[in-house]
């Protein structure tokens, strides 16, 4: 008898479906019954993680406390239901065979083949398990990246297969999330695609026990008794996922379809309680009933893609809705920053943020942008690249150091005010080397961040190569550039401030990476805030 219960969620018909959030809802909800409940995600590529990935390919990396670059689907389960996930909570096939190559090096195997079944199915159904050992939880979700009928999905497929005869039913459900298009010349929603997809997963003997529909329009009752009929699950067990305007909408939309009652009935869950979502409600009544507005600069390398940024937009909703202030974010490509159409750029913004980012593409752009923002008193809130931007922008234009730079963007600039530290300096590997996961951090007294935190202490999450370089500290502070946050250990700067400036700081960790519904980051909370009182000054 296992510990734990077991959800998989597999995607059909097209990627980009929201899985991610109809898991994490789920989550909510089961979580909200007192269930012990955590998310895991699988993902069929071979990188070992996606840390090496670019944005543009992979949206946003997140990191955890532990230090694991993960998906940005890890994101959405810390956000949606305030647990701290792990390395355990991401495994990609990268990494599965990594493991598995390891331990045919080391003689394991016993002079045996190793092959995709049992070798590689065996390690994934031992990872997919991990979680529910030990007691910790009642439900394990798990995801499963990709889409049904992808060559690359197949082993993580049959695994779940296999779990279901292992496991037994009444431990382990499978929901299949799909697609019901709306064809605008037929006028109708269609249920063909949906069909083939589950022919497909029923073709690697899994037959699903919920389907969750994304749909533009409504599904009737007829429609609903067709997919019921055709895909082989009962009618109750046909669940509408209808286009809505916020994700924190979901966990509502998926308990009233009674999403979770089906899950927990096939897994023969008797709870008569209902799901506490008070705290959830008023958030999201905070979130649709704003008092006043602000709006927001993003700046930063890869505005174009939503998912780059995510951590930092979701950031914004939960700080907005704290403030009960609609944030409106206007993202700005920073190389088209030049410094004449700053002013103009920025005249509707009430604050600004200049974003993470790597390499030297749009820094210029950041520079000009922290120079406006200095000097019109405008908030300012700097993250990682961010902080080091503002660094050096502090460095040409006020310290006087006109070629002062970070050695990322230029190696041999006379003055790196931003530089390598030096357990960085011979890495040659790029995956899995940067200063990544939670560090500590001493704030210092009479601060704006020790107003902010209320706090002398803190631990936030980092992922970079470079830091702030300590060689110029006294010059930064004369002129009144201060470091609010250091680690108590290394004395490396994690977070600057201006003394001369209303709201104007830089922090070197990325607090978007820790920010809940139920406990908004207090530096997004507290930038909003500023920026609130910005606007209202303007009128
Ligand atoms: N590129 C910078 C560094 O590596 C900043 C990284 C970031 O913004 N996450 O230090």
């Amino acid at each position: 008898m296992p510990n734990a219960k077991y959800v998989f969620v597999t995607g059909g018909v097209t990627s980009s479906l929201g899985k991610g959030i109809i898991s994490a809802s789920l989550a909510k909800l089961l979580q909200a019954r007192g269930l012990r409940t955590t998310i895991q995600k699988f993902d069929p590529y071979i990188n070992v993680d996606p840390g090496t990935l670019n944005p543009y390919e992979h949206g946003e990396c997140y990191v955890t406390e532990d230090g694991a670059e993960t998906d940005l689907d890890l994101g959405h389960y810390e956000r949606f239901l305030n647990i701290k996930t792990s390395q355990t909570n991401n495994v990609t096939s990268g990494r599965i065979y990594q493991s598995v190559i390891e331990k045919e090096r080391r003689g394991d195997f016993l002079g045996k083949t190793v092959q995709v079944i049992p070798h590689i199915t065996n390690e994934i159904k031992e990872r997919m398990l991990l979680l529910g050992k030990g007691n910790e939880h009642d439900v394990v979700i798990t995801e499963i990246g990709g889409t049904v009928g992808d060559i690359e999905s197949l082993p993580y497929i049959e695994a779940v297969r296999q779990l279901r005869w292992e496991l037994g039913r009444e431990n382990c459900v499978v929901i299949h999330l799909t697609l019901v298009p709306f064809l605008s010349a037929a006028k109708e929603l269609k249920t063909k695609p949906t069909q083939h997809s589950v022919k497909t997963l029923m073709e690697s003997g899994i037959n699903a026990d919920v389907l969750v529909c994304r749909t533009e329009h409504e599904l009737s009752d007829d429609l609903r008794k067709k997919l019921a009929l055709f895909c082989n699950v009962e009618q109750e067990a046909v669940i509408q996922s209808i286009d809505v305007k916020t994700i924190y909408d979901v966990p509502i939309l998926m308990y009233e379809e009674g999403l979770d009652k089906v899950v927990m009935k096939r897994l023969e869950i008797d709870l008569d309680t209902k799901p506490d979502l008070a705290q959830w409600q008023s958030f999201l009544k905070r979130h649709k009933h704003p008092k006043s507005s602000v709006t927001i600069g993003l700046i930063g390398k890869y505005v174009e893609l939503q998912d780059s940024y995510k951590s930092i937009l979701e950031s914004f909703v939960h700080a907005g809705a704290s403030n009960e202030v609609e944030v409106k974010v206007v993202p700005l490509h920073s190389s088209d920053l030049d410094e004449k159409d700053v002013h103009n750029k920025f005249e509707s913004f009430d604050g600004v943020l200049v974003a993470p980012g790597f390499g030297e593409r749009g820094i210029e752009g950041k520079i000009n942008a922290i120079k406006y923002v200095r000097e019109q008193k405008i908030p300012f809130f700097g993250i990682c690249l961010g902080m080091q931007m503002a660094v050096i922008e502090y460095a040409r234009n006020v310290l006087q150091l006109p070629r002062a730079n970070s050695v990322e963007m230029d190696a041999d600039t006379p003055h790196p005010v931003i530089s390598l530290m030096d357990e960085q300096r011979n890495i040659a590997n790029k995956g899995g080397t940067m200063r990544l996961g939670a560090w500590a951090c001493a704030i210092e007294k009479n601060t704006l961040l020790h107003k902010i935190y209320n706090s002398d202490y803190t631990e936030e999450r980092h992922r970079h190569r470079y830091e702030f370089n300590d060689a110029y500290y006294d010059q930064f502070n004369k002129y009144g550039m201060v470091a609010s946050g250091v680690n108590p250990q290394t004395k490396l700067v994690e977070a600057i401030e201006l003394l001369s400036h209303p709201w104007f700081v830089g922090v070197q960790y990325h607090p978007e990476y820790r920010s809940t519904v139920a406990q908004p980051h207090p530096l997004f909370v507290d930038f909003v805030n500023a920026c609130n009182n910005y606007a209202q000054s303007k009128k």
